[in-house]
Parts: C-alpha cells; sequence; structure tokens
C-alpha cells in the first residue's frame, strides 16, 4: 500500500464535491478481487481527512505533497484518436470539415505503423494533460483499433474504443463493406472487450454514412454484447441534421434514426446532442444512453450551443468531452472553461452559469457515471480504481496569483478551469502506478 497527503478531491453520489483541504489518500491491491485476479490495479482503499485517518495506515509510506491537489483522473467522454493531426484545421462548418480534412486523413490508418504511431502520440498526450480513461472513435480500419487497443493495454488505461462503421456517403479509404464491417467489430469486441481494463465501442460513425443493413447489424451486435459500449453522433449541426431528415423523411427526429435499429440503450454515448427537442430527452433518459457534451468542438465548428438547462430538467446523463480533432483542445481545462462558456450562452437558450465543482464532476465522476463505470473511474472514493493526478496550483505566475486568493473550493477550482493547463498537471498515476513525473515538483 501507499498513502499520499496533499488537498484532495473526490464526490459523493450526489455529484456534490467532498473536498479535504488535508487529505489523504491511501491506495492498494484490491481486497475484494480474487486471488490473481484484478491484473495488478490498484484502488483506493481510503480517502478523507489526514487528521481521522493517519492512525489507521501504521508502516504505510505516505508521500506528502505541500500545495498540491489530488483529483480524479479526467474522464474524457468523446474523442478520435485518429484526429490527433486533424486538430485545427479551418473549415466552413461540419460537412466540409469532414470531407477536406477528416476523411483524407483517416484514409491512412490503413496503413498499421502510421496507426500506432499516432497511437503512442496520442495516449502519452492524453496521460500528459491528465487523462486517465478515453472513450475514443479508431477509424473504419480494424488496424487502427489493434494498434490504439495494444499500446492501452501495455500502458494500464481503462480505455475504450472501437472500428468505425461507415459504408455509405464516404470517400474511396474509408468506406467499409457493410457485411464484413459487421464481422470486423464482431472479432474486435471479441479480441479486446474486457481484456485488461479494455472495453469495446459499437461505432456508426453517424447516421447519413451507415446504410439500414449496417445499423441493423450494428443493433443486433448491441444486442448480442450488453456489456459493450455504443458511441455516435447526433443532432451536431442544421446542415446535418437536415440531411438525416432528406434520408430518413419518416423517421420523427435524428435521434429516433437510432433508436430504430436498437441503438439507443445504457452504455450509448452520443456526441454534441445539441438540436434535441423535448421528445428526445426523454428518449434518452428513458433509454439510459447519454451526451457527450463537446464544447470546444461545438464552438470551433459553430455548430451550437448544449442546451443544459434543459438537459438537467430532463434528467439527461452527460459529461464533457474534447472531441479532438473537431475540438481544440486535449486539456480537460480548456474543454471545462469552453462548457462554462456554453452554459452562460443565453441567446438561443436559457444560459445557466454552471458552478466549478458541477463542471469537474462532469469531466470526472460525471463522465464515468454517462459510461456506466461510476465507482469504477472517475472517483475517489473507496473502491474506485486508482487513477487520480496531481494538480499544482501554483504552476504558472498568474495562476498561483489567483488561486492564493481563493477563498473556498470552488473559487479554487474555477482558478484552474480557467487559468490552468498541461503545466498544472504535475503527476498522473494509473491503477495506482505513477506514471512519471510529467514536470519536477
Ligand atoms: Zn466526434
Amino acid at each position: 500500500m501507499r498513502a499520499y497527503r496533499a488537498a484532495l478531491l473526490r464526490f459523493d453520489d450526489e455529484g456534490r464535491p467532498v473536498y479535504d483541504a488535508d487529505g489523504l489518500l491511501v491506495v492498494g491491491p484490491d481486497p475484494s478481487a480474487a486471488a490473481g485476479a484484478g491484473g495488478g490495479v490498484r484502488v483506493v482503499r481510503a480517502a478523507g481527512s489526514w487528521s481521522a485517518l493517519k492512525d489507521r495506515f501504521p508502516g504505510v509510506a505516505v508521500e506528502h505533497l505541500p500545495g498540491r491537489l489530488i483529483a480524479p483522473g479526467f474522464v474524457d467522454l468523446h474523442i478520435h484518436f485518429p484526429q490527433t493531426d486533424v486538430i485545427g484545421s479551418p473549415a466552413e462548418g461540419l460537412l466540409p470539415w469532414l470531407e477536406h480534412y477528416t476523411f483524407p486523413h483517416e484514409a491512412r490508418f490503413a496503413d498499421a505503423d502510421y496507426a500506432g504511431e499516432v497511437a503512442d502520440f496520442f495516449l502519452a498526450e492524453l496521460q500528459r494533460q491528465g487523462v486517465t480513461t478515453a472513450l475514443t472513435f479508431g477509424t473504419s480500419h480494424p488496424a487502427s483499433v489493434d494498434a490504439l487497443m495494444s499500446r492501452a493495454q501495455a500502458r494500464g488505461l481503462r480505455l475504450i474504443a472501437g472500428k468505425v462503421l461507415q459504408d455509405r456517403h464516404s470517400p474511396d479509404g474509408v468506406r467499409d463493406d457493410t457485411e464484413q464491417s459487421l464481422a470486423d467489430t464482431e472479432a474486435l469486441i471479441q479480441r479486446w472487450h474486457g481484456q485488461g481494463r479494455l472495453g469495446y465501442a459499437i461505432t456508426p460513425r453517424f447516421a447519413p454514412t451507415c446504410s439500414d443493413a449496417q445499423m441493423r447489424g450494428a443493433g443486433e451486435l448491441a444486442a448480442r454484447y450488453p456489456e459493450v459500449w455504443i458511441q455516435s453522433h447526433v443532432a451536431e449541426n442544421h446542415d446535418e441534421v437536415r440531411w438525416v431528415a432528406e434520408l430518413y423523411p419518416d423517421a420523427r427526429s435524428y435521434l429516433a434514426v437510432y433508436e430504430r435499429f436498437g441503438l439507443l440503450r445504457e452504455r450509448a454515448v452520443y456526441a454534441h446532442c445539441i438540436h434535441l427537442d423535448d421528445t428526445d430527452r426523454a428518449l434518452m433518459r428513458a433509454t439510459g444512453a447519454a451526451a457527450a457534451v463537446s464544447p470546444t468542438s461545438n464552438l470551433f465548428l459553430g455548430s451550437g450551443f448544449y442546451d443544459y438547462a434543459e438537459a438537467h430538467r430532463h434528467g439527461l446523463r452527460h459529461g464533457l468531452a474534447s472531441d479532438v480533432g473537431g475540438g481544440t483542445s486535449f486539456s480537460p481545462f480548456h474543454t471545462m472553461l469552453a462548457a462554462y462558456y456554453v452554459g452562460r450562452e443565453g441567446h438561443s437558450k436559457a444560459g445557466v452559469s454552471l458552478a466549478p465543482s458541477q463542471l469537474w464532476w462532469q469531466h470526472t465522476a460525471g463522465a464515468a457515471q454517462a459510461l456506466g463505470l461510476e465507482g469504477v473511474v472517475g472517483n475517489l472514493q473507496p473502491g474506485c480504481e486508482a487513477d487520480f493526478v496531481v494538480l499544482d496550483p501554483q504552476a504558472t505566475p498568474l495562476l498561483a496569483r489567483r488561486s492564493s486568493q481563493a477563498a473556498n473550493l470552488e473559487e479554487l477550482l474555477f482558478s484552474l478551469i480557467v487559468l490552468g493547463d498541461d503545466r498544472a498537471v504535475q503527476a498522473v498515476h494509473v491503477a495506482g502506478a505513477a506514471q512519471g513525473l510529467v514536470r519536477p515538483a
């Protein structure tokens, strides 16, 4: 076992922050794991105030980290690892951006060596930014998933990924074959889902690029493998919504197309969810599907503003996502700040001020809940897998100045959200193992 003394942030079951200014985090082997099981994944054995816990673990080495904040590793609910090099590509909105940048780039992932090189960079960058779990798209090439999964496994990460399904309205090089794509998906599920900490996600790109036969096949796989995730996009921008309405003139809405094919259920995560109506939100709530809110992407592509007030009214499950490469940053701090902007926007919907701890929850425990992984990752309550970050609120002169004047937890968290970036991430621990100090203390 090993223990860390620092300020400590976690969340209760209602999503409220639990904070110890002088806290102790104790990690060790999972006592509930059968002998030989667990794969060396260490879990949180205790978390709380230093004074209450210090005498309960005699003989356990304590690493004292004065001035630092220990917080759950961030969970990115929607990202495209093959778009690492597409980040920052300007375009006239979503559909031209896909056509001019994304599809030509993704075609290169047919080459396993190329996919592997990008996967290495991608995983290192996530870690550098404090992200310890991601739900990520591959490309339509099965080799892209093999490249990513093998490397995530070597790092001990809890990562979920899937091969993109897109058998129509897609150019040569990324368009797949209906029957082969479904056979490839099932083979990848059997190869990777549940291997160590890895999970598989059935991944129809979005309704316009998937034939009815492919969508039906995806839904059948989703029914046959209920523990497997589903990831896709819905209601991102107006042109896309119009296109879906033309393709499915009898569908009640864009979201209803996914329902028709059995693709709304627990563990289904839909990016964006901007242009939904009340019936759609009720449908998401009833089926247990979750929204991956992707604010830097939505602001960058000018897609629209996620309606937090309506989402809260309907009890929608949601969490935060970078959506790189439509998104502009791997940094959870940048994503949380952009989510604040999106919440505040009050011209297209009601404007709300999201509390800093609520923004933080959406990128940790809330995102984990959206994945059906509450109590597993995204939190530091006893029993959670010990994925955590050590943050330095003195990382830059302005951040140090502002954070030192924080009068309470919300002000401290907001100073990090507004002024923080990768420089504030001092260390990342995955399954209880330090991944090396990102920068010297
Ligand atoms: Zn996306």
